[in-house]
């Protein structure tokens, strides 16, 4: 894979990775969220649940005396809906009924006045107007009907947001003294009781819960992306140089610093394409070092490799950027110049092999060494109509070349016959 392969599978990478990250961090702001939610609702409710219970209670407490009598002082008015409410003692002070009803009523308007909350009791056969339950209430009383326990909801008006809570009111033994004559028997849901209490300032802190908590969800998802992004990138990093190396010693060789024999091949097929294509000039100068096993002979093969280092470095720093130099193996090097022709060629083998004989390699003994090349030339022509040549052709000629540079003495440059038909 090559280095814009690689940068795309990262870019691929890291845009799954935020994906991912995304996920995680919208799982935890709901997760948080709806968990926290819950925690209030349930806690509102076992609110509404202490406050119902304690009205039953009392309720209750009342139902068990048949109702209570209090002092009929200023103010304190008998109750229409009771039959013969007031009684006179023997002292002739005057005192009324309270049944469960009126007590439940007026605890109500006290809890009001005070501003904690609302207790709202409820009938389904009305005696009293007061008792008659609003469309949120008549709704609870149906689900009573179907068996349902208790119903509870928040409601939002333009005044604010209240928590209300309703739960049944059944008809028990005691109750039919008073209620018989309305048909009830024991058992049945004779209306509610509900309770309602103002939480516009919990919704604002929910409110401003959320908020708080989209804001750590943001950095939370930031923080993670930049720690990933900086690891990933990193790594891209490292493995793209890695890359590159491994990429350069795949193409390179290692003593000389010059192509290899692998790559000069592939760099020969599209080169041979590309003259036969757009009809350029294609040259080859191959090189073969003249008595090389004599150097390895007289001085070592470490000085027989230094040699070799200072001809790639001489190749290297003659040849241009678009000519391919190549080892081709053992003291053979090979040049591969597109858009030259034969004559420009065999001028820069002539110069090299100048250069090469100029070139002193110091020993390690002391003093220099000096050496000489031979040279082979072949050429493609962009005019030739022969366009079929292969690229073994072009390589094999420039080596008979060679062939042909030794025995007439080496240290030479000898041209091939250009495209031979
Ligand atoms: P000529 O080409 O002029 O006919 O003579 P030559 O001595 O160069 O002939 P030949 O091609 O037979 O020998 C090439 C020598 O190059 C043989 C081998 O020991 C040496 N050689 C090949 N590869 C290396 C290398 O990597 N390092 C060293 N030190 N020597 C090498
Ligand atoms: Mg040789
Ligand atoms: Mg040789």
């Amino acid at each position: 894979m090559d280095n814009r392969g690689y940068g795309r599978l990262w870019r691929i990478f890291l845009v799954e990775i935020s994906l991912v990250l995304l996920i995680f961090a919208l799982g935890a702001f709901v997760g948080i969220l709806s968990n926290n939610n819950r925690l209030i609702e349930a806690e509102m409710l076992s609110h509404a649940r202490a406050h119902i219970k304690d009205i039953i209670l009392v309720r209750r407490w009342n139902a068990s005396y048949g109702g209570v009598y209090v002092e009929k002082r200023d103010g304190v008015v008998s109750s229409p809906y009771l039959k013969d409410p007031d009684i006179t003692s023997t002292s002739g002070v005057v005192y009324t009924l309270k049944n469960p009803a009126l007590m439940t009523r007026e605890l109500s308007e006290i809890a009001e006045k005070e501003g904690d909350y609302h207790i709202h009791l409820t009938s389904r056969k009305l005696r009293n107007p007061h008792n008659t339950p609003d469309p949120w209430e008549k709704n609870a009383l149906l689900a009573f009907e179907i068996g349902i326990k208790e119903v509870s909801t928040i409601v939002t008006t333009g005044s604010g947001t209240q928590f209300r809570y309703m739960v049944p009111l059944l008809v028990e033994q005691k109750c039919l003294e008073c209620h018989e004559d309305q048909g009830y028997k024991e058992g049945d849901v004779r209306g509610g009781v509900s309770v309602s209490f103002d939480i516009t300032h919990i919704q604002k802190e929910i409110e401003q819960n959320r908020l708080l908590l989209i804001v750590l969800t943001v950095v939370l998802f930031v923080l993670l992306l930049g720690v990933v992004y900086l690891f990933v990138s990193k790594l891209h990093q490292r493995l793209s140089e890695a890359l590159t190396k491994l990429n350069e010693m795949a193409t390179t060789d290692a003593l000389t610093g010059l192509s290899n024999r692998r790559h000069f091949f592939n760099q020969m097929a599209s080169e041979v394409n590309r003259h036969r294509r757009h009809k350029r000039d294609l040259s080859c100068i191959f090189m073969d070092l003249d008595h090389f096993k004599k150097i390895n002979d007289e001085h070592g093969h470490a000085t027989g490799d230094a040699t070799l280092r200072s001809v790639g470095q001489l190749l290297r720093k003659r040849c241009r950027t678009e000519d391919i130099c190549a080892r081709y193996g053992g003291e053979e090097m090979v040049i591969l110049l597109p858009e030259t022709a034969q004559a420009k060629a065999q001028e820069v083998a002539e110069d090299l092999r100048q250069q090469l004989a100029e070139m002193a390699v110091p020993l390690p003994t002391g003093g220099t060494l000096h050496l000489t090349a031979s040279f082979g030339v072949a050429s493609l022509s962009g005019d030739s109509s022969r366009w079929s040549t292969a690229s073994d052709d072009l390589l094999s000629r420039a080596d008979q070349a060679v062939y042909r540079a030794k025995d007439q003495g080496r240290n030479r440059v000898v041209v091939a016959e250009e495209n031979p038909g």
